[in-house]
């Protein structure tokens, strides 16, 4: 009886496990379907918008660039509206495009579930490009390993193949490679943050053979206890930063938010502008002696501005950068570029006597300061918060300051 039971028990446990694997692979392909129809309706949506600018600009506004504002209020809508960056609904435009146009096979494939989201944005990124009958290769090629290969395999599958099948010379791919160059800055955690610069191999050995000698000299020197590795880091620094005065170099002054009580040792930690909290000992460091850093002086318990430093700035470029330190990104919803490079509007405009006071000023990035006067895009603000309404209606508050 005993042994019916436990073979009766190992059945039924085969039965569930055939049940879940069934369960995700049916999930899978409907996560593949509902991703293409969702790309689908914002094509569809985007295309209205062009085609009916009117519904997103208001009619003092029509001129030659309504089209190309109505597409871009109707990208910011549809970003509010499923919680997405713009860039990303753009991006799920252009892809859906050009699947459709360039492999529309593969484009079938995608919306009835059989390949992945993962993969048919692979084949988007890499037929661009190509030639129309290279195009029909690829498509022809990837066709099947995209319904059956995981993405990074995949990937590397595709990548060589477009490497066969570019016409273009390798030279000229560098150059179009090369004006994407850019330094990028990342927030890492606990106080430290990666920069990032992609630049020409060439120019990239140049750096870093020389931060290597400078390095190495450093590390002559009596009573040097950094590593190979820190000394780099550190030279690096001194040279982007213009502490070694390279020509051209120009200081640069960075605020540091820091609580009255941290400043006479408390815990607290203090906001670095741009980048978010920082220990209170390096807030410390900062605030007393680092030439490049100016600081604000905060209110224990309200986190209200006691004090900024006036002798580094006057008193429009406090208020400037009070407002930035404030709002730290662009106060448009799920925007994040950073508020040292936004525009300062007036929420209520100075010509309807709004003030330029603290709380009626707000970061805007030149895209949205833009849309909000040249789209029906509006936005009203009570005791500093601001409500966005989209030209479809969507409301949404700006995000919360991320600390
Ligand atoms: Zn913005």
């Amino acid at each position: 009886m005993e042994e019916v039971q436990t073979l009766l028990d190992s059945r039924l446990a085969d039965v569930r496990l055939e049940f879940g694997i069934a369960r995700a692979e049916v999930a899978h392909a409907a996560i593949a379907r509902a991703q293409a129809e969702q790309m689908s309706a914002i094509v569809a949506t985007l295309r209205e918008a062009r085609e009916f600018p009117e519904l997103y600009v208001g009619p003092t506004q029509i001129g030659p660039t309504a089209v190309e504002f109505a597409e871009r209020a109707a990208i910011a809508d549809l970003a509010v509206r499923l919680n997405l960056a713009e860039s990303t609904v753009r991006a799920q435009a252009c892809e859906a495009d050009t699947l459709r146009t360039l492999t529309p096979m593969l484009w079938d494939s995608f919306r009835d579930g059989q390949v992945s989201a993962a993969n048919a944005s692979t084949v988007a990124s890499l037929c661009i490009g190509l030639t129309d009958a290279a195009c029909q290769t690829f498509e022809a090629e990837l066709l099947h390993p995209a319904a059956s290969l995981a993405p990074a395999r995949f990937r590397a599958m595709a990548r060589a193949l477009r490497e066969r099948l570019v016409a273009e010379p390798p030279t000229e791919r560098h150059e179009r490679a090369a004006e994407g160059r850019r330094v990028i800055l990342e927030p890492d955690l606990d106080g430290m943050a990666w920069l990032h610069a992609y630049l020409p191999a060439d120019a990239a050995q140049r750096v870093w053979h020389n931060l290597n000698r400078m390095a190495q000299r450093l590390g002559k020197a009596k009573g040097e206890t950094r590593t190979m590795g820190q000394r780099r880091a550190d030279v690096a620094v001194d040279l982007l930063a213009g502490v070694l005065g390279a020509e051209g170099a120009v200081g640069v002054t960075v605020g540091v938010t820091v609580p009255v009580l941290t400043l006479l040792g408390g815990d607290e930690p203090a906001i670095l502008e741009g980048y978010g909290p920082i220990d209170a000992e390096t807030a410390r460091r900062l605030a007393a002696h680092a030439p490049s850093f100016y600081r604000i002086l905060t209110h224990p318990v309200s986190g209200t501005v006691l004090d900024i430093d006036r002798s580094k700035y006057r008193p429009p470029a406090d208020l400037k950068r009070m407002v930035g330190i404030k709002d730290v990104v662009c106060s448009f919803p799920g925007c994040g570029r950073p508020a040292r490079e936004c525009d300062i509007d007036h929420i209520v405009a100075w010509a309807d006597d709004g003030t330029t006071a603290e709380t009626n000023l707000a970061s805007l990035c030149r895209h949205h300061h833009r849309l909000k006067h040249e789209t029906n895009w509006t936005v009203e603000c009570t005791q500093g918060v601001s409500t966005w309404t989209s030209p479809t209606g969507a409301i949404r508050t700006s995000d919360p300051p991320p600390f």
